[in-house]
């Protein structure tokens, strides 16, 4: 059996979890290609005009998908305890039906963490039928999928590359390594990124640190986002959202008066007001995409953060009409913005001094 798998969305944080579970009961998943122009525009006629742009292109892969005996499209209610995934990623499938190729069938399984994992696995295991297994087969595709799951957030959390994880995953799956041992993501020679957080402080680099926040399905697309990581990193030290490790993303949301529902805006609240308060950053750039709620919301709790610490901060808002010549030219002047503070050590102009305390934001 051959399941495809739409590389948009949900792939960019969850897709080794699920690459492990399929591989374990012997099904073949087949990925759509990164993506392109004729994907982005096959999304847009597709997918409703109000919704944001990660599940525009989602419908693009969808359609992408050809030669598959049914298409994978999970519904991830809840991924932690407390928290909930955000009122369109709950949507799934039935918002994209539309873009499924006629004639494929689509599988789902309800993933709710919020119910425990004893919930998850009788879900999964009720899946399995579906997929003709056993509930000890299922059992041991959840063991290895957590562990796949596991292996990747770690070397993502020591700030390896995120493509060169993907391989190994991809590796993993074709059988090149024992099917029984999680894939080494990112531990080969080469695959550590220049931007880890490790390497921040071994590297004593005179280039600028940016932390780049934002979903992950958005700073690593890299077609939608105008490669704006590439850029960044041609020029600067980048962080992501990724390499914050779990603890310190709890310990940056204390002070809050109440929890932050979603799980998305948990994470990248967290890991930014990391950043805000962590002087090895130069300035913050937050990467948001039109018609997303969570980030309406979370970009100006950030953007208060960052007043308070006088922290550079930009907003990027992302949508299908994005153009490049105006992202190339913000970005450059946010990068001669920090540049210049951090060479003046935030003495700017009496007048400069006023305009740099109050209004940092871009
Ligand atoms: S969190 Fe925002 S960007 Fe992500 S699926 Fe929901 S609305 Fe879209």
């Amino acid at each position: 059996m051959k399941i495809g798998f739409p590389r948009a969305l949900f792939y960019f944080d969850y897709f080794p979890f699920w690459a492990g579970f399929f591989h374990r009961l012997n099904i073949e998943v087949v990925t759509s290609p990164a993506t392109h122009r004729q994907i982005m525009e096959q999304g847009l006629k597709k997918a409703s005009d109000e919704t944001c742009l990660p599940l525009k292109l989602l419908a693009g892969h969808i359609q992408a998908l050809k030669d598959v005996d049914a298409i994978f499209l999970p519904r991830m209610v809840s991924v932690e305890p407390d928290t909930y995934t955000c009122p369109k990623f709950l949507g799934i499938p039935e918002s994209l039906f539309p873009a499924v190729p006629s004639g494929i069938p689509v599988l789902t399984v309800v993933l709710n963490w919020r119910k425990g994992k004893r919930q998850v696995l009788k879900d999964l295991q009720v899946f399995g039928r579906q997929l003709g297994k056993n509930k000890a087969e299922i059992r041991k595709a959840f063991t290895l999928g957590q562990e796949w799951q596991k292996r990747y957030q770690d070397s993502m959390g020591a700030g390896w590359d995120f493509e060169e994880s993907i391989r190994e995953i991809e590796r993993a799956q074709k059988g090149l390594k024992d099917s029984a041992s999680p894939p080494e993501c990112g531990r080969g020679q080469g695959a550590r990124t220049s931007t880890s957080a490790v390497s921040l402080k071994e590297q004593n680099t005179d280039r600028l640190r940016i932390a780049l926040v934002g979903h992950s399905y958005l700073t690593q697309e890299s077609y939608a986002n105008l490669n704006l990581l590439g850029r960044l990193r041609e020029k600067t030290e980048v962080q992501l959202v990724q390499h914050v490790s779990q603890e310190d993303v709890e310990s940056h949301l204390l002070g809050l008066r109440k929890k932050l529902f979603w799980n998305h805006a948990k994470q990248i609240f967290g890991s930014g007001n990391k950043f805000v308060r962590d002087h090895e950053i130069d300035g913050i750039i937050y990467l948001s995409c039109f018609g997303c709620g969570t980030d309406s919301m979370v970009q100006e709790l950030l953007a208060w953060k960052a007043r308070e610490q006088h922290k550079p901060y930009m907003v990027v808002t992302l949508d299908e009409h994005s153009g490049e010549a105006g992202l190339v030219t913000r970005l450059e002047a946010f990068l001669d913005m920090v540049e210049r503070r951090r060479v003046h050590e935030g003495y700017v102009s009496t007048y400069g001094e006023r305009l740099d305390r109050d209004s940092n934001t871009l």
